[in-house]
């Protein structure tokens, strides 16, 4: 058996050790109150519910999405399908730079000493647009990051960061009303969970907000990597986050399909 969290208390039971099954279970995170559009659009293979805090699931009806079959969006359309204000950017190296406004569904993103504008490539953009249930899911609803697109190599090498491309963003605190304020370097207990419980056991409560997170994002396939303080030193206060560029990812259909489906049900 599987088991998995469903909230700070405890656990379910959500089927017998088979990982391929897990593997190819889907999961629907609802996006609403993002632009009035409700649809849901991260159903992805693989997706782990890790808190059971977000709805899982689907509006959007499967002859809907039949019919829609195949088409795909560009990111840019999709964004702005979501309801996001985003307004065309232009970087050197980001193949669809896009200037994002502060607040991603409900989720306000604040840099440190940069400037306000947030330049992102659109895919990463509408993949935290996306994820932004799994914040609000943990009380989260204010986020300071570090770099987000930066022109720089990889620590030690000479091979650009993907920073350079507009596809990364490296996030320091988490903060909510009720939450209060929650560092990575403070409070994210390093060394837990396994490929069959990712959560594993946090001895504090800031620590499983954290875990949840990261389990939440990492098993999401909205990105291509989330690297934190158990990969290396150099992400000792901070989780990288990371996208695909729209062209190589795999769920653009899905999110296409689901975007118009939802868009054309919100017009009944
Ligand atoms: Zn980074």
């Amino acid at each position: 058996m599987i088991r998995f969290p469903v909230g700070r208390d405890g656990y379910r039971w959500i089927g017998k050790t088979n990982w391929s099954c897990f593997v190819v279970s889907l999961c629907c995170v609802v996006i609403s109150g993002i632009g009035g559009i409700r649809v849901s659009v991260a159903d992805h293979s693989g997706v782990v519910d890790t808190s059971g805090v977000v709805d899982t699931s689907s509006v959007v009806d499967t002859s809907a999405r039949a019919k829609n079959k195949g088409k795909s969006l560009s990111c840019w359309d999709a964004l702005r399908g979501l309801g996001v204000k985003a307004k065309r950017a232009r970087a050197q190296g980001v193949t669809d730079a896009v200037e994002i406004p502060e607040t991603l569904g409900a989720v306000t993103y604040r840099g440190y000493g940069q400037p306000k504008t947030l330049i992102l490539d659109c895919s990463l953009a509408l993949s935290l647009a996306i994820a932004a249930p799994y914040f609000a899911a943990q009380g989260i609803t204010r986020v300071r990051y570090s770099s987000a697109y930066q022109r720089r190599f990889i620590r030690g090498t000479k091979r650009l960061s993907h920073h350079s491309f507009g596809l990364a963003i490296d996030l320091h605190t988490f903060s909510g009303d009720v939450l209060g304020t929650l560092t990575i370097r403070d409070d994210y207990e390093q060394g837990l969970g396994d490929v069959s419980n990712c959560l594993g056991n946090p001895l504090t409560e800031n620590g499983l907000v954290l875990r949840k997170l990261w389990c939440q994002l990492s098993s999401s396939q909205l990105f291509r990597i989330i690297l934190g303080p158990d990969f290396d030193a150099d992400h000792y206060n901070h989780f990288h986050v990371e996208a695909l560029p729209w062209s190589e990812r795999s769920d653009r259909s899905l999110i296409s399909e689901r975007l118009i489906a939802g868009t054309r049900s919100n017009a009944h």
